[in-house]
C-alpha cells in the first residue's frame, strides 16, 4: 500500500518526491522537469508535509459521498444499457413476428385457392414451398439477428465505456479511503494519500457533472397514454408521477380523487381514492402522497395498490420528497424536513413573502442539493443541505414552473406551464441546458414530470387531459 501511495499517478514508474504549491501537486522528478520547472513553490515532501494537519473526518465524510454518488452512477448507467438492450429484444421480435404472420397467412391464402381447383398431386408443390419459406424465415431471422446485436452493440459501447470509468473511479477512491486511516501516524503518507484523495474526489466530481449531472438528454421517441377510468366523472389533472423500479407507474389524478397505478404497457390496473397533492417514492414498492395535511404511505404488491400508515401534519402539504430517510415537506412557503417516522427535524427554508413561493421540491441524489419550484415568482431555487440559497434560476422561458424532477443521476428536469415546455436545468441550478419538448410536442399544461430508468423515459403528466405523455430519451 505505501508504494502505490509513493507512486505518480501520471508517470508510474516514478516515486513522488516534490509538492507544488502553486498548483496543488504532488510530484515525482519528471512533473518536476516538465511542468514545473518555472512553479515558485515547489517543496520536497518531508518538508511540505510538516506541520500540515487535514481534517480527516470531514474528508472521509466527503469521499463518502463521492463514492455512494459515482456508485449509483454506475447503476443508472446499467440500468440504461438494460433498457436498451429490452428494447433491441422488442423491435427484434415484432420485425421477425411480422413476417412470420404475413408468409402464415400468404400460405393459407395458397392452401384454400388451390385446393378447390387441384388434385392431390398439387399437395407436393404445396409442402415443397412450405419447407422453402420456413428455411427462408430461419435465415432471415438469423441474419436480422445479426445485424440487430450489431446495432445494439455499438449503441451499448460507449454507455459500456462510461460504466467502465464509474468501476475505476470507485476503485481508486475506495483504495485511498481504506488506506487513509492506515497512515494517519506517519506525516508524509498520510499528506500524500490526503491530497492524493482530494484529487480524486475533484476528478470523480468532474466527471459525473460531465457524464451525468449534466448530461443532456436526447428525445427519440413519443407515445401518449389515456389514463381515463370508466368510473372518473372529470378530465384528469395529474398532479404527481412516479416511476418503480419495475416499470410500473403511478399517476396522482387530482380532479378525479384518484392515485393509479398503471402496468409496463400503462394502462390503470389499479386505483386508490384519495385527494393527491404531491408523490414520491419512499421504497421500490412504496410511495408517499401528500393531501392537505396529512401524508398517506401506498404500498403496491403484485400490482394492487394499498394504503398503509398516515402522518398527521401541522402544517399543510403542498409538495413532497424523500431522500434516504428524510421526508422534505413543502408547505406552499416553507420546507421543513421530517422523519419518516413523521418527527420534525428543522425548517429548511422559508420565504413568506407571497403565495405559493415553496411548491414542490426535490433532492440530488447525494442529498446535498435542494431544489425548490416557486410558481408565482417563476423561479427555481438551489438550496445546500442546511438550506443556504446556493442558485436561483428566472428565464422568460421559465413561466410558471410547475413539476419538477431530479433523477438518480442528478439531472434536473423542470415542466413548465406558460409556455409548455420541458426543460433541463444544470445541476448548479443556474442555467438551462436543453429544452426537451414543446407544445408542438403534445406538451399543453404539463404538470407534472418524472424520469424512468428503467425504461430511459420522461413522462408528463398534462392538467385538464386525460393523457400522459412518455417520451423515450437517450
Ligand atoms: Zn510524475
Ligand atoms: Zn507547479
Amino acid at each position: 500500500m505505501e508504494t502505490s501511495l509513493l507512486i505518480c499517478i501520471i508517470h508510474k514508474g516514478e516515486k513522488l518526491r516534490m509538492y507544488c504549491t502553486d498548483h496543488s501537486h504532488l510530484c515525482c522528478s519528471k512533473c518536476v522537469e516538465l511542468n514545473h520547472r518555472l512553479c515558485l513553490q515547489v517543496t520536497p515532501l518531508p518538508q511540505a508535509a510538516t506541520g500540515k494537519s487535514t481534517n480527516f473526518k470531514n474528508l472521509s465524510v466527503s469521499t463518502e459521498n463521492t463514492l455512494s454518488q459515482i456508485k449509483q452512477c454506475q447503476t443508472y448507467q446499467e440500468d440504461r444499457m438494460k433498457s436498451l438492450k429490452v428494447s433491441y429484444k422488442e423491435h427484434e421480435g415484432l420485425i421477425v413476428d411480422g413476417l412470420r404472420v404475413n408468409i402464415v397467412s400468404y400460405l393459407r391464402e395458397c392452401e384454400t385457392s388451390t385446393v378447390n381447383t387441384t388434385h392431390e398431386h398439387m399437395q407436393y408443390p404445396i409442402s415443397e414451398m412450405r419447407e422453402e419459406i420456413k428455411y427462408l424465415l430461419a435465415d432471415f431471422e438469423k441474419s436480422t439477428i445479426k445485424e440487430k446485436k450489431e446495432e445494439l452493440n455499438l449503441k451499448q459501447a460507449p454507455l459500456k465505456v462510461v460504466r467502465n470509468s464509474c468501476i475505476r473511479l470507485h476503485y481508486e477512491l475506495f483504495h485511498l479511503h481504506v488506506a487513509i486511516p492506515k497512515v494517519l501516524g506517519k506525516p508524509e503518507l498520510s499528506f500524500i494519500a490526503s491530497k492524493k484523495c482530494l484529487e480524486n474526489i475533484q476528478q470523480t466530481d468532474i466527471f459525473i457533472k460531465e457524464n451525468f449531472s449534466n448530461k443532456v438528454f436526447t428525445v427519440n421517441g413519443k407515445s401518449v397514454h389515456n389514463v381515463k377510468m370508466p368510473s372518473d366523472s372529470c378530465t384528469c389533472w395529474i398532479k404527481a408521477v412516479c416511476a418503480l423500479p419495475d416499470g410500473q407507474v403511478l399517476v396522482a389524478d387530482l380532479s378525479n380523487y384518484k392515485v393509479k397505478l398503471l402496468n409496463q404497457q400503462y394502462r390503470v390496473v389499479s386505483h386508490l381514492d384519495v385527494k393527491p397533492l404531491d408523490m414520491c417514492l419512499i421504497t421500490p414498492t412504496e410511495v408517499a402522497v401528500c393531501m392537505q395535511d396529512e401524508v398517506q404511505f401506498i404500498t403496491v404488491s403484485q400490482s394492487q395498490l394499498a394504503k398503509s400508515r398516515k402522518l398527521e401534519l401541522q402544517h399543510r402539504c403542498k409538495g413532497i420528497a424523500h431522500h434516504q430517510g428524510d421526508l422534505y415537506i413543502c408547505t406552499g412557503t416553507a420546507l421543513y424536513k421530517f422523519t419518516l417516522s413523521g418527527k420534525l427535524v428543522c425548517r429548511v427554508y422559508e420565504d413568506s413573502s407571497a403565495n405559493l413561493t415553496v411548491e414542490k421540491c426535490a433532492v440530488s441524489p447525494t442529498g446535498d442539493r435542494l431544489y425548490i419550484i416557486s410558481r408565482y415568482q417563476n423561479k427555481l431555487l438551489t438550496l445546500a443541505r442546511d438550506g443556504t440559497l446556493l442558485a436561483t434560476y428566472t428565464d422568460p422561458a421559465l413561466r410558471v414552473p410547475s413539476g419538477l424532477h431530479v433523477t438518480p443521476a442528478g439531472q434536473v428536469l423542470v415542466c413548465e406551464w406558460g409556455s409548455n415546455t420541458v426543460l433541463q436545468v444544470g445541476r448548479e441550478g443556474e442555467s438551462k441546458l436543453a429544452t426537451l419538448a414543446t407544445r408542438e410536442d403534445g406538451v399543453r399544461r404539463p404538470w407534472s414530470v418524472c424520469y424512468s430508468s428503467t425504461t430511459s423515459s420522461i413522462i408528463v403528466g398534462l392538467y385538464g387531459d386525460n393523457n400522459i405523455l412518455v417520451f423515450r430519451v437517450e
